[in-house]
């Protein structure tokens, strides 16, 4: 079996933008950084990473004649916006549990941002005071029986669209568009940077860039940045999704623990809130490049991202390609954080 065999419902523009960032790369002193735009991958609600997960599960959505799409995330979450967006086009329901997973003081955190989105879309949206953690909630079981005890016939997407059979596909697709474009660009990434929490983003692309290699292509290291500071349960979740979706892309050996890269240093104490570290990415990324990214995912991978650059445990003469993975909407929950224009000195 290869990637090939499993059907995709297209989601997305296309093959999403990459280019480098060159004052980023030059303040940093090398290496060489370029960035592949998740964030405006698609027309559905700002897209993300989501909706390329979400085109190989649509296909058996459709094929179980589900009705309603029903998941689960926090007040704001990207994940449930891009399923509430899908479930629009699609002509289905959407039916989301919003969870407390960040105690943040925005008195708006419910309101703006993601969860004012998927309410425009017309998603059932269930607020629900549990905290943080990707596992299955009862909450979330609950809505499955509620959608079926009114006649309607649910379709179950866990948290980040990860602990799903399909969930690591969409990244590992995006492993083969990376290469594709490496040709088109003439340039190779030896390192890839990317953010991970429910795991099957950083889990799909290291079955990807493995598959890639077992055809004759050269090795790279993905480099996982955790944000959800719980380290252990992300790093077991994005190893047994890369090796499910290793089978399932027909690769033929197992993979490597030194493959499963995921670091901690940059999630601070818990999932959700930023550290002095993420508030200082954000200001560069976007002082420097117009780029914007989020406190609670991309803020964190790329303050991983300048470390791991200025500390020379990514090589001066290396090609990095910082996966940006959305989630911008968020920022209108954090406002408090950006009440005056701080310039930095450049
Ligand atoms: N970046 C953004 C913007 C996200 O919304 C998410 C979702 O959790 C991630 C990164 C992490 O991806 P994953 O949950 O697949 O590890």
């Amino acid at each position: 079996m290869t990637l090939s065999d499993f059907p995709r419902y297209p989601l997305t523009f296309g093959p999403s933008p990459v280019h480098p960032l060159p004052r980023l790369t030059a303040h940093l002193g090398g290496a060489a950084i370029w960035a592949k735009r998740e964030d405006c991958n698609s027309g559905l609600a700002y897209g993300g990473n989501k909706t390329r997960k979400l085109e190989y599960l649509v296909p058996d959505a459709i094929a179980q004649g589900a009705d309603t799409l029903v998941s689960i995330g926090g007040y704001q979450s990207n994940h449930t916006r891009q399923v509430a967006a899908v479930a629009a086009r699609l002509g289905m329901q959407a039916v989301l549990v919003q969870e407390k997973w960040v105690d943040w003081p925005d008195s708006v955190n419910d309101r703006v941002g993601n969860i004012l989105l998927s309410r425009i879309m017309g998603a059932e949206v269930r607020i629900d005071p549990a905290g943080f953690g990707i596992g299955f909630k009862d909450s979330w079981k609950q809505a499955l029986d509620d959608v079926t005890a009114r006649g309607g016939t649910p379709y179950a997407i866990p948290a980040g669209a990860s602990d799903h059979r399909l969930g690591g596909l969409g990244f590992a697709r995006w492993a083969q568009e990376v290469a594709d474009q490496e040709r088109e660009l003439d340039v190779f990434f030896d390192t890839v940077v990317v953010c991970s929490v429910t795991g099957s983003t950083h889990a799909g692309m290291i079955a990807g860039f493995a598959a890639l290699e077992q055809a004759g292509g050269r090795p790279r290291r993905v480099i996982g940045i955790d944000a959800s500071a719980r380290l252990d349960e992300t790093r077991d979740q994005v190893a047994r999704i890369a090796r499910s979706t290793a089978s399932l892309v027909g690769l033929q050996r197992d993979l490597r623990d030194d493959e499963i890269v995921v670091l901690p240093g940059w999630a601070g104490e818990r999932y959700g809130i930023p550290v002095d570290s993420t508030l200082h990415a954000i200001k560069l990324t976007g002082q420097l490049e117009g780029m914007i990214i989020d406190p609670v995912y991309e803020g964190k991978s790329m303050a991983g991202l300048i470390d791991l650059v200025t500390g020379g445990d990514i090589p001066k003469d290396s090609t990095v390609l910082y996966a940006h993975l959305g989630g911008q909407p968020a920022l209108n929950a954090y406002s408090s954080l950006f009440t005056h224009a701080d310039a930095l000195p450049l």
